[in-house]
């Protein structure tokens, strides 16, 4: 038998009827009220009801009026890292493993619960781990030792620069797109194998510190730049696939009958900047400029996903280096899942409703995902 003949993008209604399967999929996590909400007065005003059992998110804009918003999932504030790890992310990690790409995002003002959801490491205490270190510890734990890799890249990109977080004396790593397949790398960025969960904490933390010492070396804040872990996996399939099936990433040019199969997926992990107006405070100098950049890869984040959710033939991707890093995240070849996370204080009333909004339009972007038949 020959090669087996790439079979067309088809949309997740022709699989099981469920035309739901590869949208891009949106959660919402409100933060539980803290001393700073508190602080303004006892007759705290909370703008943000939560109907976690038909989904929906209630938010209060006057004494008058009130919008209902669904999402796939909402998060009340006493939603448990684990749970928003299994609705969220788990799914994604899953199909990462078959060998298909994937992106967890969490977007949403500063504050809000970005870097708790996706960047908490709960080294001593299991149950606040967040969706980095428990997507790891998923994979890790279907890896097989002899044959499989799991191995990371962490970044951050600020200012339009890609620094690199293991590897910090790389603050301009440039980003490459295959002519080709139009796969997006950043050569010269550290790949670090991975074997075990502690190896994981030590490689994060070192991240950790690498972003917190850049930030001060910068005066700014981590708030101000996009955390970006990439989890590179290459795993040997045990699956036998039929003349005619679409193949996962890797597997395109391999031979039906040759097997084991090589499967290469990657899982990228991004805890966004701040998505709050910045320049509102009337910034200075330095601070415009930054200003400019956070709010071009942010705002050209927002216009793809416009752009995408209005099914335009054109998607600038190009405008910024978070966008092309993302390329493939939206309306691409991968398996997406977003988080949104709000506070509940009326004080910031206007940021909660443009996140939602945010979020609201990326629940109608369709990623051309190939499913591959059983
Ligand atoms: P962001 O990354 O959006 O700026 P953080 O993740 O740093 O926000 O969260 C701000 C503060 O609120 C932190 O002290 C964090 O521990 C706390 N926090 C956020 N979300 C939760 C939550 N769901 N449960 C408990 N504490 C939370």
């Amino acid at each position: 038998p020959g090669r087996p003949s790439p079979s067309p993008a088809r949309s997740a209604a022709d699989h099981d009827g469920n035309s739901d399967l590869c949208r891009v999929r949106v959660a919402v996590r409100l933060r539980p009220k803290n001393a700073h909400d508190l602080a303004h007065g006892a007759d705290f005003d909370c703008c943000v009801e939560l109907q976690p059992e038909c989904k929906k998110l209630k938010l209060k804009k006057n004494n008058w009026s009130c919008e209902t918003y669904k999402f796939d999932e909402v998060f009340s504030e006493n939603a448990s890292q684990k749970r928003v790890y299994e609705v969220v992310a788990k799914p994604v990690v899953e199909s990462v493993l078959e060998g298909y790409n994937g992106t967890v995002m969490a977007y949403g003002q500063t504050g809000t619960g970005k870097t708790y959801t996706v960047g908490r490491l709960g080294k001593d205490d299991p149950s606040e781990r967040g969706i980095m270190v428990r997507a790891l510890e998923h994979i890790l734990s279907c890896m097989s030792l002899e044959t499989d890799t799991v191995a990371i890249s962490f970044l951050q990109l600020y200012l339009e620069y890609v620094q690199d977080l293991l590897a910090p004396e790389k603050i301009n790593i440039p980003i490459v797109e295959d002519p080709k397949t139009g796969e997006v790398s950043l050569p010269g960025a550290a790949i670090v194998e991975i074997k075990d969960l502690e190896h994981v904490f030590q490689l994060l933390q070192i991240g950790e510190m690498n972003r917190h010492a850049a930030n001060t070396k910068m005066n700014t804040e981590s708030s101000r730049s996009h955390a970006i872990l990439i989890i590179h996996i290459q795993r040997s399939s045990r699956t036998k696939y039929e003349s005619g099936t679409s193949l996962p990433n890797g597997a395109e040019n391999m031979f039906p009958n040759n097997f084991p199969l090589i499967l290469k997926s990657k899982l990228l992990i991004v805890d966004l900047a701040g998505s709050e107006r910045i320049n509102k405070s009337g910034s200075e100098g330095h601070m415009i400029e930054e200003a400019k950049f956070i709010n071009l890869s942010l705002t050209s984040l927002g216009k793809c996903i416009n752009a995408l959710a209005e099914n335009s033939p054109h998607i600038p991707t190009r405008d910024s280096k978070l966008t092309r890093i993302l390329r493939d995240s939206f309306g691409g070849t991968a398996r997406t899942s977003l988080v949104v996370t709000v506070g509940p204080s009326a004080r910031h009333l206007s940021e909660t409703s443009s996140t939602i909004m945010f979020g609201q339009r990326a629940m109608k972007i369709v990623n051309k995902i190939r499913i591959k038949e059983e």
